[in-house]
């Protein structure tokens, strides 16, 4: 065995896996290797079998979700498995191999994605939605084409890139991310985060010429990638994974006593969630309700806006589980990283998006109440910058409710102009949810997909978030913290003593952060949080407040 060598790049999602490496994207000098005529034939042979495979594993996950109650994932699975039976991505797969003398797994992975841009051209949103689904499938089969044992033994992911539906769909055959790029705060790491999934970003090019099937060690707490690792290290791995496994049993097994300090001050712990896989972990965990429905990620191939079937055919399995517990639901918030193909070019963000076309906001707002009986249902206006655009919300909100009452409507806190007008924006809200990524990248002038750190806890972005809290407050609503910092060691303590009421996090760590509650006291970190304030230098104190 080789030298052990260590790649670092960032911790995008914390944990440690071990496995083998499945590569998805190759380095661009990556050469297609060409198979000679004679061994065509058994080539086919060896791609046809890895697309059997991948079509009977999914039946067996497919079967398992049922069984587990997940009927939605379950038909999700299910339809994949047809797409891997399809006889037009078989017929790309044999021209690939025969005519081009593609390798299975090269042509697996080239076919899927031929089949997944023509269906992306369809103009049925439905079908143009599962572009994603053929490529996965391609990515699947090519694994075991190229020797990667399937289903339980997972593995280590390892691409250029990816997005947030791309995480939520591996996250069930792998244990691990490595990616050559990407950003701590890109929504494929919240992604990540949420399914408890380690992740590390910023490995460099040099990670995409991994052979597949190679072992390796993800440190997603270090932000280090392991090759050809000591087996010290990979003994010391699956420790870590024991030790987190029954941490969580512990999570579980507390999962009803209250996240209250010690010194008797209690908080209120939500999920933040896009998924019904998450609603159900963040459940078994002790959430008592999901404080950000982030309702724009299951969208992000559209290619119009979902109509109000359609929302409420994403929200009505999500809020089913959530009766009797609070649901907010966040409106769509397109824009950025998160722009379907159909707002390609668009400025626009957020709230402000959805005002220039509101029969698509009215239509999300009917389908939030029609899905949401027997939930305490909130509305979560995402990007405000005035209390003018919570009016518009109200406005369009009152032409839908049929009788039915007026949830409450909250505003998300992320940008530094709601910040710096909390007061005046109070007064047109029900509660405040402050989105620390947002906040905390456009107040520092930071790149969200590609920044290495996010820090919260910098003095310029406390004193917004201080000012937020107490603006709230002398308001009388509840103000939460629904961005990442709401489960950050160091920020989490801070953040209590400001004040805010409600933390909600990724669905992975509600026990975790419910835990860590428990182990503080709320004196303290008052203490903690003022001197945050007022330890940094004489021009950036709490003057001008
Ligand atoms: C935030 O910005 O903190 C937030 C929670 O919203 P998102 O991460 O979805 O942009
Ligand atoms: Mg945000």
């Amino acid at each position: 065995m080789g030298k052990e060598v260590a790649l670092h790049g960032v911790s995008a999602a914390p944990g440690v896996a071990t496995g083998k490496a499945v590569v998805l994207d190759r380095a661009s000098t990556h050469q297609a290797r060409i198979i000679p005529l004679a061994s065509r034939a058994s080539e086919l042979v060896r791609a046809r079998h890895s697309l059997d495979v991948v079509a009977t594993e999914m039946d067996q996950i497919a079967s398992g979700l049922r069984e587990g109650g997940r009927v939605d994932e379950a038909d999700i699975v299910e339809t994949g498995a047809l797409m891997a039976a399809d006889p037009g991505l078989a017929s790309r797969v044999e021209v690939l191999v025969m005519q081009f003398g593609r390798s299975a797994g090269d042509a697996l992975r080239e076919a899927a994605e031929g089949s997944a841009e023509e269906l992306a051209q369809l103009p049925d949103p439905m079908l143009a939605e599962r572009a994603d689904d053929v490529r996965s499938i391609g990515r699947r089969a090519a694994a075991r084409a190229n020797g990667v044992a399937p289903g339980a033994t997972g593995g280590v992911l390892v691409a250029a890139s990816l997005g947030p539906a791309d995480v939520a769909e591996i996250a069930m055959n792998v244990r691990g991310i490595a990616l050559a790029g990407g950003g701590v705060t890109a929504h494929a790491a919240i992604v990540a985060r949420s399914l408890g999934m380690p992740m590390v970003v910023g490995l460099g090019a040099d990670v995409l010429n991994l052979r597949d099937g190679e072992e390796v060690v993800l440190d997603g707490d270090t932000g280090v990638l392991f090759l050809q690792p000591e087996p010290g290290r990979i003994t010391a791995a699956r420790a870590d994974v024991d030790r987190r496994q029954a941490a969580r049993q512990n999570a579980v097994a507390r999962r009803l006593d209250p996240a209250k300090t010690q010194d008797g001050h209690r908080l209120t712990v939500l999920a933040n969630s896009a998924s019904v896989a998450e609603v159900i972990e963040a459940l078994e965990q002790g959430a008592e309700g999901v404080g950000l429905l982030r309702s724009e990620l299951s969208f992000l191939d559209a290619h119009m806006w979902p109509s109000r079937a359609q929302h409420v055919a994403f929200l009505k399995p999500i809020l089913a589980r959530l009766e009797g517990k609070t649901a907010t639901v966040r409106l769509l918030d397109f824009g950025g990283d998160k722009t379907p193909p159909f707002l390609r070019g668009t400025a626009s963000r957020g709230i402000d998006l959805l005002l220039e076309t509101p029969d698509a906001l009215t239509d999300q707002l009917a389908a939030i109440l029609d899905a949401g009986e027997g939930v305490t249902l909130r509305i979560l206006v995402p990007m405000v910058t005035s209390s003018e655009q919570l009016r518009g919300v109200r406005r369009l909100l009152a032409t839908v409710l049929d009788g039915r009452p007026t949830p409450p409507v909250g505003a998300m806190i992320e940008t530094p102009e709601a910040a710096r007008d909390a007061g005046e924006i109070a007064r047109e809200c029900d509660f405040f949810s402050i989105g620390t990524n947002d906040l905390t990248q456009l107040v520092l002038g930071l790149d969200r997909e590609q920044s290495k750190s996010a820090p919260v806890t910098d003095m310029r972005v406390l004193r917004l978030i201080d000012a937020t809290v107490r603006a709230g407050h002398a308001a009388g609503i509840p103000v939460d913290v629904c961005g990442e910092a709401a489960s950050d060691a160091v920020a989490m303590p801070v953040l209590v003593g400001l004040g805010v009421d409600e933390l909600s996090v990724a669905a992975a760590r509600v026990g975790e952060v419910r835990e860590s509650i428990r182990g503080l006291t709320y004196a303290d970190s008052r203490d903690a949080a003022e001197k945050r304030l007022l330890d940094q230098p004489a021009d950036a104190g709490r003057k001008g407040r």
